[in-house]
């Protein structure tokens, strides 16, 4: 994997660029290159073997000033603080396009998921918790899944934190079980949502959905769900990739038969219906939309000259670098920004932070249709500003985004 940047200095980078074109006052701009907290924990867990081990742990609070941080927990052996703090500083941003009363945060822990057993994950994921439940909360800080982290990881950090204070806090986490307080529509919201954003952008470009050729990289928590959206709208899916490779199929795969056979063997490889290729090639095939939700610098400096989609939505936090965005503009490739595109997510964990302290609870209709028209109306404000600036979308989507930060860090004013 190309790193010619890491996440960080590509975020600072872009805040960069924004505070320059709307005139940011200084001390903004300096408080906003800065996380608010950035907490470093060290985790001893006791392994399977009864042997312990220790391993490191981060969540980081980029700003609140709109109100608690919000952000995904990541488990991963390629975790850094760096990428953690870019996540959180993008989740900032996240929040202030979809105009959710949150800040950014985000978590991780280096580990390697797939080589533990459940019980070693419970105990990790209740250990951190109580590692960070002096930042945590629903007032504070309320984390999410991300990245090898799911709904079961979301209710183990919500009982060790109840646990913790003696009485049940459904709202410390988003992305829980429905049994404890968890939205309908929360699992599909991300994938929903970048499904939501590419309609938008086919009906901005006057192109139909029906017969597009689709590749998606990753069929995780996120891609998996775009697949098969995109698959009942009546796109042709030519290729989907995960970490250990990518089947492709020039007439499009047969969603339904690759989802029985994902849910047999655990990976799209191996489906009989379709040719292997690699996850480089995945990215370089000849499509019309490409979505990349893995991770981030997928796209970079040395591929993005090879990329032949005619939209690009950003699925996944950072997959495209700087480098290779400015080679993608004079491609004339369209992108739908992370920090947009995704943002679907959020605004369900949203909405379910909102049932939780209402005790009152919505039908995955009602959620789904309040998703589908704050994402519009982002989407819209974006395209708004990128028109009217006549910069990409994603610099007008840090435009919106920091404009609204800014303007609620003035109203507020300096302390003391
Ligand atoms: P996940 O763990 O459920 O799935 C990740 C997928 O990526 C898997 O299919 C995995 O095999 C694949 N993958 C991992 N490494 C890869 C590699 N080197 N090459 C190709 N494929 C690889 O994670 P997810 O929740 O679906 O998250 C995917 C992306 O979306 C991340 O960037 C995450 O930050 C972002 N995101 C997730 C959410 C959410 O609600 N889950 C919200 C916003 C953004």
């Amino acid at each position: 994997m190309n790193k010619e940047k890491n996440l960080w200095q590509t975020v600072l980078q872009q805040l960069d660029e924004t505070a320059k074109r709307i005139n940011l006052e200084p001390w903004i701009h300096q408080k906003l290159q800065k996380s608010k907290r950035e907490l470093t924990v060290s985790i001893p867990v006791k392994m399977d073997n009864n042997s312990v081990e220790i391993f490191t742990g981060y969540r980081v609070q980029h700003n609140i000033t709109r109100g608690p941080a919000k952000g995904g927990i990541r488990y991963s052996p390629e975790v850094t603080l760096d990428e953690i703090k870019a996540l959180a500083m993008l989740m900032t941003w996240k929040c202030a396009i979809v105009n959710i009363p949150f800040g950014g945060a985000k978590g991780g822990v280096v580990c390697n998921p797939g080589k533990m057993s459940e019980e070693e994950l419970e105990r990790l994921t209740r250990r951190y918790t109580s590692e960070i439940i002096s930042i945590i909360g629903p007032e504070r800080d309320i984390p999410a899944p991300d990245i090898a982290t799911n709904s079961q990881t979301m209710a183990w950090i919500m009982d060790t934190y109840s646990i913790d204070k003696g009485y049940s806090v459904p709202g410390v986490v988003t992305g829980k079980p429905i049994a404890i307080g968890g939205s309908e529509g929360r699992t599909k919201a991300t994938g929903r949502g970048v499904v939501y954003t590419l309609l938008n952008t086919l009906k901005h470009l006057d192109l139909n959905i029906e017969g597009r050729r689709v590749v998606v990289q990753g069929y995780g928590k996120v891609g998996s769900v775009v697949v098969d959206l995109l698959f009942k709208e009546g796109c042709r899916i030519i290729g989907v990739g995960e970490i250990d490779g990518a089947v492709y199929k020039a007439d499009g795969l047969n969603i339904n038969k690759l989802n029985k056979h994902r849910e047999k063997s655990g990976s799209v490889v191996g489906f009989k219906e379709a040719d292997i290729i690699s996850n480089k090639k995945l990215l370089e095939l000849k499509c019309d939309i490409l979505i990349p939700a893995a991770l981030e610098n997928q796209v970079t400096e040395d591929n993005a000259s090879r990329i032949k989609a005619k939209i690009i939505v950003e699925a996944a936090n950072g997959p495209v670098t700087p480098a290779a965005d400015k080679i993608l503009k004079e491609k004339k490739i369209f992108i739908v920004p992370d920090i947009l595109a995704n943002a679907g997510g959020v605004t369900v964990s949203y909405f379910e932070w909102v049932q939780g302290l209402q005790s009152y609870f919505w039908t995955e209709r009602e959620v789904n249709l309040k998703l589908r028209d704050i994402i519009t109306k982002a989407f819209y404000k974006v395209l708004e500003i990128s028109l009217k600036k006549k910069v990409p979308m994603r610099m007008a989507a840090h435009i919106l985004a920091v404009n609204r930060v800014a303007e609620a860090t003035r109203i507020r004013g300096l302390y003391p």
